[in-house]
């Protein structure tokens, strides 16, 4: 799927997305306010007493089909914590690029192709801006 899709597809395609990562995962998908979108995983300690790995927010400001490719690189966070992280240490780097990967791939496995270009495209830009940030601390 792509954004030649009219916008109430979108709008549907995101729904069942949302739905599929928050039952495969015992995870929450929320509307984020703060600009951003970002992946916070439930700290171990606490896991038990929440009974949810963890909170992905979704940025209501961007466009809708940015909201799905993003909801698909926060999931690769997500199974990336909860599948990988404690056998393998990657830079941040590393971890950014897995992620896009692998909720690439995890979409994939459901049947929901997203449009490889756009998506790289999307990936690319904001992997550069993480590398941009990461030197500026340097
Ligand atoms: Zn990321």
């Amino acid at each position: 799927m792509s954004s030649t899709l009219n916008q109430k597809l979108l709008y549907d395609v995101y729904e069942a997305l949302v739905f599929l990562v928050e039952t495969d995962f015992d995870i929450s998908v929320e509307d984020g306010f703060e600009g951003n979108s970002y992946w916070i995983p439930t700290p171990e300690e606490e896991i038990d007493e929440v009974d949810c790995f963890g909170i992905i927010e979704i940025d209501v400001d961007i466009p809708i089909i940015q909201k799905i490719y993003t909801l698909s690189h926060e999931t690769g966070h997500a199974i990336y914590d909860m599948q990988t992280k404690k056998t393998l240490k990657p830079s941040v780097m590393q971890y950014e690029k897995a992620a896009w990967i692998i909720g690439y791939q995890y979409f994939l496995s459901k049947k929901y192709a997203l449009d490889e270009k756009e998506y790289w495209d999307l990936a690319e830009r904001c992997l550069g801006l993480y590398e941009h940030a990461i030197r500026s601390q340097e």
